[in-house]
């Protein structure tokens, strides 16, 4: 089976399985645990911030970076088409007591300004508005089809929060692949961003994990918090051994990924009957519609011939590109496609 759904499928690497077996190990609750400690080190450093928390999922990190930083009654603005709004359960509203602001989004995955200035009140003084404690941003922006913020983008919205006195969190989950896109470092990417959470367990190919980095008092309150949701593990070194192979080793070959996305897309354009522009493959995502065929069973077509893809809201298809794919399997998916938009 060729497995394009997401690039959550990618299993440990036999580097990262030993590694598991041999991590030195100590109660993490109470900070001893020394692999959880050098991978907190290692991220913190790579992303520029003073400190780093190991997480046991992205969503558990972006919620982290919320409740550290938005008080009850306040408002957290995401994009209406962000992962935090969309797929995290509504953990802001559940167990920060904000309310989402959601702003929309445009074709580049950005929260135009203008959208940002609409959110905050007229008047902070009035008592009948929420404010506005944290602009959420979204690097590579998945629902937008893997696209990277440009730089300038991410310089504007950091005035603009400097301006209005809020910090700014980036759900980089795919930071890494963001980076290498924009041709710099993840420290670049993260540097506009008050705090950044980024998956190990995606393109990274870790089994568990995410990292929430930032300044150490913000950091702090997001170590109560995890606790609070039952995320303090104890030796959780087991994980953040793998966790550490996926910050060291894994970035390098994201560029495989990225290539066969690329030749996927390229494929896939050629077919009549999908609609798909080339130019828009910026990192491991591809998205693309069907002329004439429902997605269901486009979708349960593709499985039976050994292609898993899914659907994407708004009629689209998604197939995701990862260390589990190799360029025969582009290949192939290009030519299941083909037969299943044929029949
Ligand atoms: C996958 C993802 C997350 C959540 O990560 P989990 O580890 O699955 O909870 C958050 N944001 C984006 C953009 C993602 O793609």
């Amino acid at each position: 089976m060729i497995e394009m759904r997401s690039d959550t499928f990618t299993l440990p690497t036999e580097q990262m399985l030993a590694a598991m077996t041999s991590a030195p190990l100590g109660d993490d609750v109470y900070g001893e645990d020394p692999t959880v400690r050098e991978l907190e080190e290692t991220s913190a450093q790579l992303t520029g911030k003073e400190a780093a928390c190991f997480l046991p999922s992205g969503t558990m990190a972006n919620l982290c970076a919320i409740m550290a930083q938005v008080p009850r009654g306040a408002k957290v603005i995401v994009g209406d088409e962000s992962d935090i709004y969309l797929y995290e359960a509504a953990g802001a509203s559940v167990c920060a007591g904000a309310a989402y602001e959601p702003v929309r989004t445009d074709e580049e995955g950005r929260l135009p300004l203008d959208g940002l200035a609409a959110a905050f009140p007229a008047d902070p003084d009035d008592p009948q508005f929420a404010l506005p404690a944290l602009i959420c941003l979204e690097n590579t922006h998945n629902r937008a089809g893997g696209i990277v913020l440009d730089e300038a983008y991410l310089r504007a919205v950091r005035d603009f929060a400097d301006e209005r006195g809020v910090p700014v969190h980036l759900d980089g989950a795919r930071l890494f692949n963001a980076a290498l896109a924009a041709g710099t470092t993840v420290e670049a990417v993260a540097r506009h961003a008050d705090t950044v959470q980024f998956c190990l367990s995606k393109g990274l190919s870790a089994p568990v994990g995410s990292m929430l980095t930032g300044p150490a008092e913000v950091i702090g309150r997001a170590r109560r918090v995890r606790k609070l949701l039952g995320g303090g593990m104890r030796q959780a070194g087991v994980l953040a051994a793998a966790g550490l192979i996926a910050v060291t080793r894994m970035p390098q070959r994201l560029a495989e990924d990225h290539a066969n996305a690329l030749r996927l897309a390229e494929g896939l354009a050629q077919l009549p009957g999908v609609t798909l522009d080339p130019k828009r493959v910026q990192t491991n995502i591809v998205l693309f519609r069907l002329a004439d065929m429902p997605w269901e069973r486009f979708v349960a077509e593709t499985a039976d011939l050994g292609l898993r893809v899914a659907e994407f809201g708004h009629g689209r298809i998604r197939a995701v590109t990862h260390r589990g794919v190799s360029r025969a399997d582009v290949d192939r998916a290009v030519e299941i496609v083909g037969r299943v938009v044929a029949r």
